[in-house]
Formats: C-alpha cells, structure tokens, sequence
C-alpha cells in the first residue's frame, strides 16, 4: 500500500483538474478537504524544525563542519538562483507574454508592500525571544534559536543527554506523524487542485496564457537543465531517480504553493527516497524552504519583463543585471507561503522603475504561477540538500539506488 502512494496522488492530481474542468466554480464544496491538508502539514513544521534542526547540529558535532555546510549550502542558493532570474528574463524575452496586450480588467487587487531592507533582515534573524519566534512560526529565528541550542548541547556533552534525546524522539515522533499524514494526500490534494481548476477555467487564463506559459516553460528548464546537471555532477545521482525520489514533495508544493508547508515532505523524500543524511537535510532544507526560491526568482524576471512590456518599455542591459540582482535578493526575502512572491515582485519592478499597476495584471492569475514557482522553489532545495550531502559524504550511496519514489509512514 506505502508503494503506491505516489500513484495515488498523481492519479488524485489527474481527477481534480478533470473535475474542475468539468464541474467548474461549484467544485469549491471539495476545498475543505484541501484546507485540512493544508492545516495538517502545517500544524508539523515547527516542532519538526525546531527539533530535527537541534539534532543535526548537535550530531554535527563541531563548528568547523557545521560552517563548512552552511558555506556551501549558501553558496548553491545563490548560485542557482541567480541562474533562475536569468532563464526567467530570457524566457520573458522570448515568449513577450506582455507585448501588444489588450486586457480586459482584472478584478484582484494586491497591496504593494515595503519589501524590508537588507540589514533589518539580517538583523531580525536574531530573536528577542525564542519562544515567541517558535509561536509565530518565524522561521529564520527558528532557525538561529536551534542552531544554538545544538551548540549549546554539543559542548555540553553528556551532560545534557537527556535534553538530547528529548529533541531525538520529539523528531523522530515528528516523522512518524508526516508519514500518518501523506496517507490523507492524495485526498488533500484532490480538495486543493480541484477547486483552482474549477475557478479559473480556460477562458481566465486565455489573455494571460503566454505569461502562464512562459513561467511553466521556464520552470521546467530550470528544473530539468540545472538540478540534472547539479545532481548528476556533485552527487552523480542519475537525474530520473532523484526527479522520482522528490516527486511526493514536488506535487505537494504544486498543490498548496507553499514551501514552508511542504517542508516535512521534503524532507521525508530526501532522506527516505534519496539517500540524505538527516544532519544534512535537517540543516539544509528548513533553510531552504525560508530563503532558496529559485521558481520566485524565474517568475520574478518573466513578470517584470512582462510588465514593461505591457507598458511598452525597454529595459536596459544594466537594468537588467539590477533585475538579477534585486530578484535574488527578494526571493531570498520571500516567504514561503502563498501569494509571497507576487508582494515582492513589487520590491523587484521598483528598482528598475517600472509602474506598481503592472502588479494587477498578474494578480488575477497569480495562484497559478505560484503553483509551478512552489515547485520549483522545493526542487531546488531538495537539489541543494543531494549536492551538500555528497560533497559533506553524507549521501547514502546504497539508498541512492533503490529509490523508492515514495514516502512511508
Ligand atoms: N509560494 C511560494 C513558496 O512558498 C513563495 C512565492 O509566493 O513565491 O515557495
């Protein structure tokens, strides 16, 4: 039964669009299914992060290993971000998914919000106060507040053993409850696909198609071109077994368009079906699913484009390089969880000067794109996280092999 849960979910995927498509708006009344999906992957991630994170740094065991991976975790985010921007530029220059467009009004308003600058960012990593870090669920301060925990429980040794095992088994009961949880997936998925094929039927996404696929194409370009070529020369992992190992956390992202929300998939696929260790994903992937967005950056470069040429502006070549620039910087700000990345995509356009009501011609089809940005977004972390393993010989060869394509409880 545990084998064939990704067919499962692949056939639930193929129902849902088959019934939204039929069915249309009225499928709405399944979204509760998708809701409590949505609410029971969400409702792991903190305990999941907190204490699998303090076990991979505790088991790291030293600060030299530790910098050394987080050196080289950093180093691929920004690296195959920037290469994301860029194919998303490209891509919007090819396909001029805004030239000569006559748009028809669309309804959804979007706020433009401030994306906060550099230094705030940095410095708000650092929590006042861990406990309201954990219960507002911020993620990077999660994050700072484990690190130090495990340090803290690696320099005391034995004396902390019980608080040790304490954040072991609190993981290891994180897991067991995942795996629980992606038996209801193919359900959940189903109730979150097929309302959004049911609201935005053809005749939505017509005006805007060529922007929807240029995004899509851009997607899967990146995906196939740049985490082939990453897991096949760091982790000389064949591309197919690592696509098939990930695909459970692939297609939960495409359904809910949230990385933070996926992150416990994520990390159940690379470990189980890919070989990773869990000192390395439990380091890598929390941080990815908070600053690694290659798909926000892609579609980033593609809108903004696609924005100045709604409005028949040229970008400059030097605009251009602020554009890779400024979307690495804003993906990295960007969290994840729905509709983010279309906030910051304000951030992007106003630093190459474009007009902010280029922001509305995306809203009304925004959901969409974000769907294939999401999977892309966990793609790469979970490319981050083979890469990082192999190169820290953290990657269990013999798993590696055997993949099982899917996730068991
Ligand atoms: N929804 C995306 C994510 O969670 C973020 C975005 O909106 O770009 O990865």
């Amino acid at each position: 039964m545990k084998d064939n849960l990704l067919t499962k979910i692949l056939v639930s995927f193929v129902l849902a669009i088959l019934a939204g498509a039929l069915i249309g708006p009225s499928i709405e009344i399944v979204k509760p299914l998708g809701d409590l999906f949505l609410r029971l992957i969400k409702f792991i991630i903190v305990p999941l992060v907190l204490a699998s994170l303090v076990v991979g740094v505790a088991s790291t065991g030293d600060m030299k290993k530790l910098g050394r991976m987080g050196g080289k975790t950093v180093a691929y985010y920004l690296l195959t971000t920037a290469l994301a921007v860029t194919i998303g530029l490209v891509l919007g220059n090819v396909f001029a998914p805004g030239a000569g467009l006559d748009l028809p009004a669309i309804e959804e308003k979007v706020e433009p919000k401030e994306a906060p600058g550099l230094m705030d960012t940095l410095v708000n990593i650092v929590p006042t106060n861990p406990i309201a870090a954990l219960v507002e669920g911020n993620m990077l301060q999660i994050i700072f507040f484990a690190i130090f925990l495990g340090l803290g429980i690696t320099m005391l040794g034995d004396k902390v053993k019980t608080v040790q095992s304490f954040f072991e088994q609190l993981a290891e009961i994180m897991y067991k409850i995942t795996g629980l949880v992606m038996r209801f997936a193919p359900i959940g998925i189903f109730g979150l696909v097929a309302p959004i094929v049911g609201k935005y039927g053809l005749s939505v996404l017509m005006p805007l198609l060529k922007l929807i696929l240029a995004v899509a194409v851009g997607s899967i370009l990146h995906t196939v071109i740049t985490y082939s070529t990453s897991v096949k020369l760091f982790a000389k992992m064949s591309p197919v077994k690592f696509f098939k190992g990930i695909a459970p956390a692939t297609l939960v992202a495409f359904s809910t368009s949230s990385s933070a929300g996926t992150l416990p998939i994520t990390i159940k696929s690379t470990e189980e079906n890919l070989g990773v260790s869990r000192k390395v994903s439990s380091f890598v992937l929390p941080l990815g699913a908070t600053i690694n967005m290659d798909g926000t950056a892609l579609y980033q470069g593609v809108c903004v484009i696609f924005v100045a040429q709604f409005f028949g502006m040229d970008l400059t070549f030097a605009q251009q390089l602020t554009i890779i620039l400024t979307a690495t910087l804003a993906s990295i700000g960007t969290a994840g969880v729905p509709g983010a990345g279309l906030i910051m995509l304000t951030m992007v356009m106003t630093s190459v000067g474009l007009p902010l009501e280029g922001i509305a011609l995306i809203a009304g089809i925004d959901r969409i794109l974000d769907m294939f940005r999401t999977s892309v977004n966990v793609t790469g972390d979970a490319s981050a996280a083979v890469v990082v393993a192999a190169l820290e010989g953290e990657l269990a060869s013999g798993q590696v092999d055997q993949v099982k394509g899917t996730i068991s409880a």
